[in-house]
């Protein structure tokens, strides 16, 4: 048995810009867990505004818990115990990832099949157009989402910009249905303007954290979903009055069981859930994807879908689709993709090795 912890940063090719940031690289820990024969992956994605770890914290973290295991019991991913370890969400997220994935391909199954048995069949993503993508740009990619039942647009927070490009996808893509992201962006004075939302589907956290109370009066056009003001289930708890819907990051949640019940509970809350992520790569995409087939209740998808297009070095093979925007459930053993060792030994900074 081998554990391997590698500590990577990987260049993005466009960089990923919202109202709030723009970023060109993607920070993460690779977890390698092998028994020689058979080889289980994971990835953790630190993000210090989203779950609070660092790439350091996320690999001294992933490293003690891999001095801190004895073969036996605890190498499988049902006695494994983040609560227990104190571990981040996203570090918890890629270990566990890397012990399903060498469970389920020491028995030869989807990973998915170890979460739930009763999980869909397929599931249909929404398509992403980031904040800069506007103007001429805009109108002549819009015809690459005609066949998506929705898309989510980040917006910039500049108000005339962001109606200029609400109005432009609305009367473009009339039947597809518009989810768009402010990430805190707004104030009040988007109230004036309010009637021009009739008819979007979703905004997302339209208002900074502690201003929930603002979305009630944009209820009355489109549906409001809550990301960054809710970082707890008890967040979720206490804002559930002042949204329809909720972004229960899975960078946020971890491990399948925290995602699971959060997402039960939300539903029994009377929101409509989606568990969303930063730039990953194909490894936590591939993880996220399975989390999407066997939690029942989640109603938005875009995470499992394939990352390393947006990455200069993709580090895993590629997730394949059959039909975008549409994905069946993953039939391949294990996580289903492939680690490049070439690859990730390029964009590796540090490692650490434990054989036991
Ligand atoms: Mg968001």
């Amino acid at each position: 048995m081998e554990i391997k912890v590698n500590k990577c940063v990987i260049r993005r090719t466009i960089p990923f810009v919202t109202s709030q940031a723009s970023q060109d690289t993607v920070n993460a820990v690779i977890i390698q867990i092998s028994d020689g024969e058979h080889m289980g992956v994971g990835e953790t994605c630190p993000r210090p505004h989203i779950n609070g770890e660092t790439l350091d914290s996320s690999f001294n973290q992933a490293v003690a818990w891999a001095q801190s295991i004895e073969v036996g019991p605890s190498i499988t991913p049902f006695s494994f115990d983040p609560g227990y370890t104190q571990l981040g969400s996203s570090t918890a997220m890629g270990i566990e990832s890397a012990l399903f994935d060498l469970y389920s391909r020491q028995i030869g199954v989807p990973l998915h099949r170890l979460m739930n048995d009763q999980q869909r069949e397929i599931v249909s993503y929404a398509g992403f157009i980031g904040a800069n993508v506007k103007g001429q740009k805009l109108q002549k990619g819009l015809h690459r989402y005609a066949d998506y039942d929705f898309v989510r647009m980040k917006l910039s927070g500049d108000l005339n910009d962001d109606f200029e490009r609400i109005n432009m996808f609305r009367e473009t893509l009339p039947s597809v249905s518009l989810w768009i992201d402010v990430n805190q962006a707004w104030d009040e004075t988007v109230y004036d303007r309010a009637s021009e939302l009739d008819g979007v589907y979703m905004i997302e956290q339209p208002f900074s954290v502690g201003r929930e109370s603002l979305n009630n009066k944009l209820r009355d056009h489109a549906h409001v979903m809550l990301d960054e003001s809710v970082q707890s289930l008890e967040d979720m708890h206490r804002f559930k009055d002042t949204m329809d819907a909720v972004n229960l990051k899975l960078l946020k949640l971890g491990h399948y069981s925290a995602v699971h019940e959060s997402v039960m509970q939300a539903k029994e809350a009377g929101l409509q859930t989606y568990c969303g992520g930063t730039t990953m790569t194909d490894i936590a995409a591939a993880y996220a994807r399975h989390l999407e087939f066997a939690v029942p209740s989640l109603d938005f998808f875009t995470t499992g879908k394939p990352r390393a297009s947006v990455l200069k070095e993709p580090i895993s093979g590629s997730l394949g689709y059959s039909m975008e925007p549409l994905a069946l459930s993953p039939q391949d053993v294990g996580l289903g993709v492939e680690l490049y060792e070439d690859a990730l030994a390029r964009c590796t900074r540090e490692y650490f090795v434990r054989r036991l």
